[in-house]
């Protein structure tokens, strides 16, 4: 079916607790509006939320670089010493010839976590200066494919099981980078379930529409 209104729909609502569909209304901002049947909260309105969010993402891309430029965890086995980093975990998948596991390992735990919080930064940081009206739109779409395929908290989790298993074998040194991942995964874990995406796009058409009168 082509809906021929799309801008319609964005007056409309739909709980997610009970599926009824509320028709949006403007309110205050610091408030929250609550569904009328079971009381869920179904958006609020905060001009606080994109300087908090920006701040959370830029923090984020700092620890993410932190995470990426030094060693995770030193590891010495029989008198070897051995640094991991999260770019050689590919990059030896790719030397081993395992071409395909490498790339996907590249794209999940670096590229789309990179873009994630690339993204957030670039719509936060529009939104403050009230910029691109028709940007946001798109980066937030993108944002919302490339959240699915984030997946530093599943590498953060692996890498914890991979060193419970060593241990007893190797000793075992944690690095700057592991403490640095655990920080970008807590700021990540905390912005994608703190602020919702449908937030920040009330946000956006908020500020455009007032940018209008
Ligand atoms: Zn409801």
């Amino acid at each position: 079916m082509k809906i021929e209104n799309e801008d319609a729909l964005d007056d409309l609502i739909i709980c997610h607790q009970c599926h009824t569909l509320h028709e949006e209304v403007p309110i205050q901002d610091g408030s929250k509006a609550l569904c009328r049947e079971c009381g869920t909260v179904l958006y609020r309105y905060d001009s606080k939320l994109i300087d908090h969010g920006l701040a959370l993402s830029l923090t984020a891309l700092i620890f993410f670089a932190l995470a990426n430029l030094f060693p995770i965890v030193k590891i010495e086995l029989l008198g070897h010493e051995q640094f991991i980093t999260i770019p050689k975990t590919f990059m030896t998948l790719f030397e081993q010839g395992f071409y395909i596991v490498g790339l996907l390992c590249a794209f999940l735990i670096f590229l789309f976590p990179l873009m994630v919080f690339t993204l957030y930064t670039a719509v936060f940081l529009l939104l403050k200066l009230r910029r691109g009206r028709q940007l946001t739109k798109e980066l937030l779409v993108l944002l919302s494919y490339a959240l699915k395929w984030n997946m530093s908290d599943i590498f953060l989790i692996s890498i914890l099981v991979a060193l419970v298993k060593l241990i007893g074998y190797a000793q075992i040194d944690m690095g700057v980078a592991f403490w640095a991942l655990l920080v970008y995964v807590a700021i990540d874990i905390y912005l994608t379930k703190q602020i919702h995406l449908s937030e920040i796009w009330m946000l956006r058409k908020r500020i455009y529409e007032e940018q209008e009168r």
